[in-house]
């Protein structure tokens, strides 16, 4: 099997890793693909995959400048008008700031680079940094479950480490951040993930260590977790089951929800 080098860390690739480090390998070290059917029913999960990316780029044009009815017409599908009729009719504070949809961020971090692609940084600059992402899912995950998710930690800590350019020149201090999950299924319940200095020296410290784990790590075993395998693609290679969530509980249920999640690296063009 090739094992190119990695040269890059990513939320995606730093959650893989602490949920299973044989699942880190697969997909980041062997660069297997995802096998097309992930779990059941395949067909319904694809069509809510496709539709969360059409709904990230209509609001990534939306952020650019064209005009909502134009891109009303786009929303195609129950779920898409659903959720754009959400994303219209809500109010996510954004007047008196500066828009970054689809901003990359990047940092050295170890031997590696840890790359973000944001779906939309708000700067008042000298005041306030908001991060928002999208997330169209099925189910509003629980705050204290997206609290210590990777995404969470590594968006804010790399805006705090990389983000001065968006802010005059000067790094952001942590109090000035927030993060907002914004749920289209969802409208009036996003979950706020404030920020402040300590927190940024624990994530920025615990990136710094898993960095140096995976850059020494000489195997990486499978999880100990059979949770975590009831919707993992790579069951398969795994002799982990067959048939998707045989034994999952709500957490496995969510984590599936995250590995359907639109994966911003992933989204291609979509011509309008
Ligand atoms: S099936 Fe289980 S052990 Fe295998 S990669 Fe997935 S989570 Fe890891």
């Amino acid at each position: 099997m090739t094992v190119k080098p990695l040269n890059t860390l990513s939320q995606s690739s730093l959650q893989d890793y602490a949920d299973c480090p044989r699942r880190f390998q697969l997909r980041y070290l062997e660069h297997l693909q995802y096998p097309a059917v992930e779990s059941e029913p395949a067909l319904e999960n694809e069509k809510h995959q496709q539709e969360g990316e059409y709904f990230h780029r209509l609001v990534q044009q939306h952020l650019i400048g064209i005009p909502a009815e134009k891109l009303a017409r786009l929303a195609n599908t129950p779920n898409l008008q659903h959720w754009w009729d959400n994303y219209v009719a809500a109010d996510l504070g954004l007047s008196g700031y500066s828009l970054f949809p689809e901003f990359t961020l990047s940092a050295p971090l170890g031997l590696f680079r840890l790359v973000a692609k944001y779906d939309l940084i708000a700067v008042k600059p000298g005041e306030r940094a908001i991060i928002f992402d999208w997330k169209t899912y099925r189910k509003r995950p629980k705050t204290e479950w997206l609290a210590p998710r990777w995404q969470t930690r590594v968006y804010r800590a790399l805006l705090v480490q990389a983000g001065a350019n968006l802010n005059n020149g000067s790094p952001f201090n942590p109090e000035q951040i927030e993060m907002v999950y914004w749920f289209p299924e969802f409208p009036i319940e996003p979950a706020n993930f404030p920020y402040n200095a300590t927190q940024f020296k624990r994530d920025w410290d615990a990136l710094t260590k898993l960095a140096g784990e995976i850059e020494s790590a000489s195997d990486h075993p499978k999880t100990d977790d059979r949770q975590k395998c009831s919707y993992c693609p790579y069951r398969g290679y795994c002799d982990r089951g067959i048939r998707a969530g045989d034994v999952a509980d709500a957490e496995a249920e969510m984590e599936a929800e995250e590995l359907f999640d639109v994966n911003f690296e992933q989204i291609g063009e979509i011509a309008f």
